[in-house]
């Protein structure tokens, strides 16, 4: 027997995309209903992704900073890890946030209902409930925001020391040596968490660098700290086979003579990439269309997808599968359904890689500056002339801003160092606000901040730095001094 509901906005999934569409949809007066497969509201960001990770993340930077403050005058004894325990910290911070959200659902009065969900016409969602129960769902409009999942290697053997992300959350094997597959942001965090629990760890990556996408120079402090601590990057190497015995995970490489013949691993992290949750939904029952690689296809603008009242958020229309950039998404999809006059304008999204240091960038790299022929102006401060990074024992960061050569505006920020993720909000601002460098130049940055480094990027760009000694052509805008004393 099924159950039939009817509701104006349905909501599909309940990761950052879906609950922030869901709240705002609330918010705004509609009758919402969310429906999640799993028993936790929260998707991967806060149950396999954004949230434990950066649990896992801090347990490891407190283990990497003890024993590092001799020089400072203080001792400490090498930590001992009671995992159990690590996991149960990790456990908690995810479940006050899961808990939070199921209690700002029923503030809201969002229904939620937990089961499987597909199609089955234009207007009607079919949830499957774990006990088998089916209930049918009319809607007016819908969200969908199913999310992705870790894309597996299929010649990987099924084996428990074989694991994804979400495996390598458990945290069931911290001994031994470790092989992370894929040198992306998700395979250094890892990389990081499991050098600090004790492990060997080797990275490979197939491209020549890791972290693809952000540029190297900001890359580079981070993979030499990382090495600093014993973690093994290899470059431009393919994993090509790998078969499970009872001594461990054997692998072959190509690419790599450091890795020749077969290596043992006693645990294998694949951090390849993802993939959306499509199967299953029956979208073709809905009339909504996914492009070559399963995405669902909306306008930029309006999210829509080939179905004027069923919109799509999140990792499920593709890069970049952030969870900010779901959230944004989420809001504005209500809106829209809302009715109201608004759209997805967003000029930029943050990356950041939570490693230590941490690796940040927004807008515009230097690479794809070079790769768009664009004429481009830079200032990069180094951390080393930065006293509150050295107050703190760092040296190793630096921050970087790209100009529009031409006309002095910021299209572009890198920066590494620690709180990198935290700092690099200024630039996204500066950016989405069209801010010129001397914008940022003549921001007066509070004494002694790692944000210095911010303005005195700006600076170096503007050539009016004064904390280093950076002898540069006539500085080249200057259009608020010129109005001034004009
Ligand atoms: P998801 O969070 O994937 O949520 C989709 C939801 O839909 C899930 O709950 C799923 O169960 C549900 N669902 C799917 N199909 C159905 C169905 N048929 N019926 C009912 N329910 C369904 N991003 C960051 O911005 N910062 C980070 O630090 C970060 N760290 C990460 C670390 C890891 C290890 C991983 C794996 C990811 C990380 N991400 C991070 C990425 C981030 O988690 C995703 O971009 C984000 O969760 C996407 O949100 P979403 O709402 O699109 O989908």
């Amino acid at each position: 027997m099924s159950q039939k509901k009817s509701t104006q906005c349905l909501v599909l999934g309940s990761g950052p995309g879906g609950y922030a569409a869901a709240f705002r949809a609330a918010d705004l007066g509609m009758q919402v209903t969310l429906v999640e497969k799993f028993e936790t509201l929260g998707g991967v960001c806060l149950n396999v992704g954004c949230i434990p990770s950066k649990a896992l993340l801090h347990v490891a930077e407190v283990v990497n900073e003890a024993g590092q403050h001799e020089k400072m005058g203080i001792k400490t004894s090498k930590p001992e890890l009671e995992i159990p325990k690590v996991q149960k910290f990790k456990e908690q911070t995810v479940s006050k946030l899961t808990k939070g959200l199921d209690m700002l659902a029923k503030k809201r009065k969002v229904e939620v209902v937990h089961g499987l969900g597909h199609f089955e016409d234009k207007h009607t969602l079919a949830v499957i409930a774990q006990n088998g129960e089916k209930t049918e769902i009319q809607f007016e409009s819908c969200i969908i925001a199913t999310g992705s999942k870790p894309v597996h290697l299929p010649f990987l053997p099924d084996d428990p020391r074989v694991v994804n992300s979400t495996g390598a959350l458990k945290l069931s094997i911290t001994t031994g040596k470790m092989l992370v597959i894929g040198g992306g942001i998700i395979g250094c965090e890892m990389a990081t968490v499991y050098n600090a629990m004790g492990m060997e760890v080797h990275v490979v990556e197939m491209t020549g660098q890791i972290m693809p996408g952000a540029d190297l120079d900001l890359v580079k402090p981070c993979q030499k700290m990382l090495e600093k601590r014993g973690v093994t990057f290899h470059v431009n190497t393919k994993v090509e086979s790998a078969k499970a015995s009872k001594k461990g995970i054997s692998v072959q490489f190509t690419g790599n003579d450091k890795l020749e013949g077969e290596q043992l691993f006693d645990l294998v992290l694949e951090s390849v990439g993802r993939k959306p949750n499509t199967a299953g939904l029956n979208l073709d029952q809905a009339g909504v269309e996914v492009d070559a690689r399963g995405y669902i296809t909306v306008d930029a603008r309006y999210l829509r997808t080939s179905q004027p009242h069923i919109y799509a958020v999140g990792d499920i229309i593709g890069d970049p599968m952030l969870a900010h950039k779901a959230t944004a998404q989420g809001r504005i999809a209500a809106e829209l359904v809302a009715g109201e006059k608004v759209a997805y304008d967003t000029v930029v999204i943050p990356n950041v890689a939570y490693t230590d240091p941490e690796v940040a960038w927004v807008g515009k790299t230097q690479q794809h500056c070079k790769e768009e022929g664009l004429e481009v102006e830079m200032g990069v401060f180094p951390w080393a002339a930065n006293g509150r990074s050295l107050c703190i024992g760092r040296d190793e960061g630096c921050t970087k801003i790209i100009t529009d050569a031409n006309t002095g505006r910021i299209i572009g920020a890198g920066i590494v160092g620690r709180h990198a993720g935290d700092l690099i909000a200024e630039l996204g601002l500066a950016i989405e606000m069209g801010c010129d460098i001397e914008d940022v130049a003549l921001t007066v940055h509070a004494h002694p901040t790692l944000a210095e480094t911010v303005g005195m990027a700006a600076e170096a760009c503007e050539g009016t730095l004064t904390d280093l000694y950076m002898p540069k052509p006539k500085p080249k805008f200057k259009k608020n001094h010129e109005a001034i004393s004009s």
